[in-house]
């Protein structure tokens, strides 16, 4: 029986291999790859200690550490897909699709998925000026137009960031009203160079090799039209990696876990959460190896109470 299982290879799984080899737990950290959300990021520029990274390199430099860290208490599950979670009478057991384990605790690490843009050509352009990423792509459009797919509180803060540095912004999103707290729509609304398209649906991306433009439906009398635009910002969600936790774990507003901000610690005794699968307000690479280290010292000291 392991003392954890770590699931997820991302910034959150990584950093809580590290630490709980550190802290010789006898821990398993089973992950579908390494890296996590940002490996197709073609720059990094806020992982601290690295000025620029790609995200493939960083994913490298994740797989490295936690190599470097294995063999004594921690061992390493690669390729494996985490399917069921279940109670048992001293722990918990987590099954993937070769293998059940059997473990005291589990830190759940696996991340999200964002909700793609059901729009024709969006895959095709996907890192070709269409990205879900602001904080890390937005600087390389400075001076050109874009546009912003959403109406929540992220397309508005989305929004807000490319105005301080690009020529023009459209906010494209489907209902009347934004959606975003009134506080932040007030922030941006009266800047020229913002055009908000109401009751916008985005149909179609348009470019050769890289996006030029992006072809919308008016939802209220169904016409089209086609805008020029250099790069194209999705907001639309995202879709956390939680499938295999059933109906065991409480979930917050989106399917997130939710989770004591304080410890990491989910409904569940025994389960800690950390990173973007949690209902932590803000989801960043540092936020989530930070979160899960917070989750290692609790672990840590709830194994041990225990022994
Ligand atoms: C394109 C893009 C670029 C970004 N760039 C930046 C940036 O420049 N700077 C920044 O700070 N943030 C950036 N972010 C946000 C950042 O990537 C996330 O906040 C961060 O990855 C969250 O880390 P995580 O470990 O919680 O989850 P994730 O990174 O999502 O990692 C989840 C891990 O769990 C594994 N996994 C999932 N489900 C299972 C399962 N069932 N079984 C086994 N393993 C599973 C996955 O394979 C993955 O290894 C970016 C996000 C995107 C989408």
């Amino acid at each position: 029986m392991y003392d954890l299982i770590i699931l997820g290879g991302g910034p959150a799984g990584t950093a809580a291999a590290v630490y709980a080899a550190r802290k010789q737990l006898k821990t398993a950290l089973i992950t579908k790859s390494f890296g996590g959300q940002s490996i197709n990021s073609l720059q990094i520029e806020n992982w601290i200690g690295e000025i620029k990274i790609s995200g493939l390199e960083l994913a490298k430099k994740f797989e490295k550490h936690i190599e470097s860290c294995a063999g004594k208490t921690l061992e390493i599950k690669k390729s494996e897909e985490v399917k069921d979670l279940k109670k048992s009478a001293d722990g918990f057991e987590v099954k993937t699709q070769k293998h059940s384990y059997s473990t005291k605790t589990i830190l759940i690490a696996s991340g999200a998925n964002r909700r793609k843009l059901p729009a024709k050509n969006a895959d095709k352009f996907e890192n070709l000026g269409l990205t879900y990423c602001a904080t890390c792509d937005g600087p390389l459009f400075k001076n050109q137009v874009v546009a912003v797919v959403g109406g929540g509180n992220s397309a508005v803060e989305t929004a807000m960031q490319l105005l301080s540095y690009t020529q023009k912004v459209y906010l494209f999103h489907r209902e009347k009203v934004l959606k975003a707290d009134p506080i932040s729509v007030e922030a941006i609304k009266h800047d020229p160079k913002l055009e908000i398209i109401h009751r916008s649906e985005v149909t179609e991306v348009l470019g050769d090799k890289m996006v030029s433009g992006i072809k919308i439906k008016n939802l209220d009398d169904n016409s089209e039209k086609e805008i020029a635009v250099n790069g194209i910002f999705v907001e639309i969600g995202s879709v956390p990696a939680i499938d295999f936790a059933g109906n065991l774990i409480k979930l917050a507003a989106e399917n997130t876990i939710e989770i004591d901000p304080w410890t990491q610690q989910t409904s569940v005794p025994g389960i800690w959460a950390a990173g973007d699968v949690t209902n932590a307000k803000y989801h960043q690479n540092n936020i989530a190896a930070g979160d899960a280290i917070k989750a290692i010292e609790d672990i840590f000291n709830y194994v041990k109470k225990k022994q």
